[in-house]
């Protein structure tokens, strides 16, 4: 957590300056002096107050339709107001309210194979879409392999099994014989279900491949977590049976019937052999959702600006308030990186800029929902409290990395070049010789995973700002990969 402070706050400082005092879109030399000065005023002190307060106790988690979200939605409101930015939420208040649908699986579900009981989220999880109601169901299990039926590898998982009725247990991963490209083509998700459905599965028992980047423990807190989606969103069109992802520990325990262990079946399954059968277990499953609405806030604040004409654009800075929340077993998901931090990034570069007279109007938005799809965001641009065509461009900060894994050295090109801000953050990071680094995991689709995207689509230029230490890459890549398990949403914030 012991960044350098004085070096970011400037690199975001520049951009935003560089922003406000040339023409958006012009070629100029970075570092004016008028830039400087304004950079210096940033407070690292109102960067760690806020960074504080929003990932404390009290705001468990801010979660999106919580009481501690709403919390945290006052509470930056109100350092809005003290900054003196004018409200730019619904009527003259600072919030844009929005309606939620909030669904959660019980912790009371069970799942039972023979004798054994397995615990909820220890042993198992249940991965979405969830039932509309909650459900009971009782089966034989038969283990289908793969579930895949595919000629280009010489596979049928299916073959001689009879699935009708029965709960289906397939494997995570895949042969060690089949490169990835192939395997992706020949494993899609839906035509698995939908083959297993054809069959005449009621359910489905996914069988976790564990690894060390993501051991089930990672995967079992994120699907045991509330499921959050804008009210007037579409349902899925159709139905599908639930599905259970079971851990390879829970593994070892459906198969003592078997005739095979579970370790034996996923080395021979590894090596293209077929390995489908039953499992000689009959299994109980009782899946408790519920079903709610909820509401929650975008605090938006605006500062207007000086030019009789350009005041009539906005810039607008984003970043999320939101995080995780609180579990119903009391769990806290603080979220001080992701991303109280980037608020309180945010909240700086009001206060500095509410002292100044920039030309463009500016908007504050810290947004709800991200967490569960950019969906405050997707909200904003939908309901704009501002008349979007004459939004110039959004910068948002979505804290992760940039500040908590070392000095600023690399900034990743997360589409820097699909608008003409891409010729500004050159100029900047040239100026603080911070690097441009290429998106080191495309396959992961970061460009897409916050709230610049959703004012990107509808064609308004935005920078999303993440980066890292830089020197020696790899070392980097290696301890990210370890934090984002170890740390990630769970970390406690400690004041620096
Ligand atoms: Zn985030």
């Amino acid at each position: 957590m012991k960044s350098s402070p004085s070096f970011r706050r400037s690199l975001v400082a520049l951009i935003t300056f560089a922003l406000l005092y040339q023409s958006v879109f012009a070629q100029k030399p970075a570092l004016s002096a008028a830039e400087q000065r304004a950079a210096s005023r940033l407070k690292v002190k109102t960067i760690r107050d806020v960074t504080t307060a929003l990932a404390s106790k009290d705001m468990e988690g801010r979660g999106t339709g919580q009481a501690g979200g709403d919390r945290a939605a006052r509470y930056l409101a109100d350092r809005f107001k003290r900054l003196g930015l004018k409200p730019a939420g619904d009527g003259n208040t600072y919030l844009q309210s929005i309606r939620f649908k909030v669904e959660r699986v019980l912790p009371q579900s069970s799942f039972k194979a023979g004798e054994t009981a397995f615990r909820f989220k220890d042993d198992f999880v249940i991965a979405p879409p969830l039932p509309a109601e909650s459900k009971d169901i009782n089966g034989a299990m038969t283990l289908a392999g793969y579930g895949v039926v595919s000629p280009e590898i010489k596979r049928d998982d299916l073959a001689g099994i009879d699935l009708k009725g029965k709960i289906a247990v397939v494997f995570d991963g895949k042969p060690k014989n089949v490169d990835n490209a192939t395997w992706a083509k020949v494993s899609n998700q839906m035509a698995l279900f939908t083959r297993l459905i054809s069959k005449g599965a009621t359910a489905f028992v996914i069988i976790y491949a564990e690894n060390k980047e993501r051991p089930y423990s990672f995967v079992a807190s994120y699907l045991a977590r509330r499921r959050v989606a804008l009210a007037d969103s579409t349902q899925m069109p159709f139905k599908i049976p639930p599905i259970i992802i079971a851990s390879e520990s829970a593994a070892e325990r459906l198969f003592t019937a078997s005739g095979i262990s579970y370790k034996e079946a996923r080395q021979k399954a590894e090596q293209g052999e077929f390995v489908s059968r039953d499992l000689n277990k009959q299994a109980a499953l009782s899946v408790q959702v519920k079903h709610e609405e909820a509401t929650s806030s975008n605090v938006v604040a605006l500062l207007e600006g000086a030019d009789a004409k350009l005041k009539e654009e906005a810039v607008i800075y984003t970043a999320h308030y939101d995080a995780y929340g609180i579990d119903s077993d009391g769990t806290i998901y603080p979220g001080a990186a992701d991303n109280a931090v980037g608020v309180a990034k945010m909240v700086a570069i009001a206060e500095v800029m509410s002292k100044m007279k920039p030309r463009r109007s500016i908007l504050f938005i810290a947004l709800t929902g991200e967490e569960y799809g950019l969906l405050g965001a997707e909200h904003w641009v939908n309901h704009p409290t501002w008349p979007i065509e004459k939004v110039a461009a959004n910068i948002n900060f979505d804290g992760i990395g940039t500040d908590v894994w070392g000095k600023l050295g690399i900034i990743i090109d997360l589409g820097f070049d699909h608008s003409d801000l891409g010729a500004l953050i050159k100029e900047v990071t040239a100026a603080y010789r911070v690097e441009i680094a290429p998106d080191p995991a495309p396959e992961e689709g970061f460009f897409f995973r916050s709230d610049h995207y959703a004012f990107f689509k509808r064609g308004i230029p935005a920078l999303y700002l993440t980066g890292g230490p830089g020197g020696d890459r790899e070392a980097m890549w290696n301890k990210a990969g370890e934090w984002l398990v170890t740390h990630y949403h769970w970390q406690e914030y400690q004041p620096v």
